[in-house]
This record gives C-alpha cells, structure tokens and sequence, in this order.
C-alpha cells in the first residue's frame, strides 16, 4: 500500500534501522518505545489487522514468535522476560494498520495492560 508508513520503510522510503529482516518479515525500533526495548515484528505482506489474516498468512505468524525468540537470545531478555502484544482494531490501541508485534522488555511488566 503506498500510503502505508511500514510498506513505506520496507520499501526504504522512510528511513528506520532494520533490526532484522528476511523474506517475510522485519524488525525495526519503535519510533516511541514504552519499554527499555520496544521492537515492532512486521510482516511484509500488507494485511492491515489481525482480523485480515489469510490462511496463507499462517506460517508467517508462526515466524514471527520463532524471531521474537531469537531477538530475546540475542538481546539478552530471555531469562527476565518479554512481552509480545498486537492491538487489532482502534478501540484496541491499533494505529498504524499494518499488522505488527510489539516486542517489548527491559522493565517490569503489569497486568491487566491497560
Ligand atoms: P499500534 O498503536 O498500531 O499498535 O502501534 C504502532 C506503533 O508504531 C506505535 O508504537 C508507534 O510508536 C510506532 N510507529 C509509528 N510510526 C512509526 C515510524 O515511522 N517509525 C517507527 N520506527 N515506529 C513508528
Ligand atoms: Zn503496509
């Protein structure tokens, strides 16, 4: 979608570290992070909620906690813990319509979220 701010920094048209990426996904930091690391895991299929998710999408979901574990190796959170949350939907705190993963960590988590 070309009016899509993460198709955008897919494509390179805004700039934004890649944390990682392969073929089906990427990772960059929040531009406003509520955490001490707050990354965003994006696949690059635009599919604007949870609720859009094609069965063809499924292995791609999968993937993405397979890299939220490696990023929790590598960064180190493994053993104190982390958060992965996807808002669907406004009234869930979803705002920018192209699904993603908040990965966040580095600080104590409450319950309920909020
Ligand atoms: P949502 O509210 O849709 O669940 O999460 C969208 C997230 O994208 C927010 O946490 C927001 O800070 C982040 N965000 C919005 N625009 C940009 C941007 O241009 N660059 C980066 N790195 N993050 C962004
Ligand atoms: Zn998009």
């Amino acid at each position: 979608m070309s009016d899509c701010i993460f198709c955008k920094i897919d494509r390179g048209g805004i700039p934004a570290e890649k944390v990682h990426e392969d073929g089906d996904l990427f990772v960059i930091r929040d531009i406003n992070p509520q955490a001490p690391t707050h990354l965003l895991i994006i696949p690059k299929r635009h599919i604007p909620t949870l609720l859009d998710l094609e069965d063809a999408d499924l292995p791609v979901i999968g993937r993405v906690y397979d890299v939220a574990n490696r990023l929790a190796r590598e960064h180190g959170f493994e053993k104190s813990g982390y958060r992965v949350v996807v808002n669907c939907g406004a009234g869930a705190g979803q705002s920018v319509f192209h699904i993603h993963y908040h990965l966040l960590a580095g600080r104590a988590m409450k319950w309920p979220p909020g």
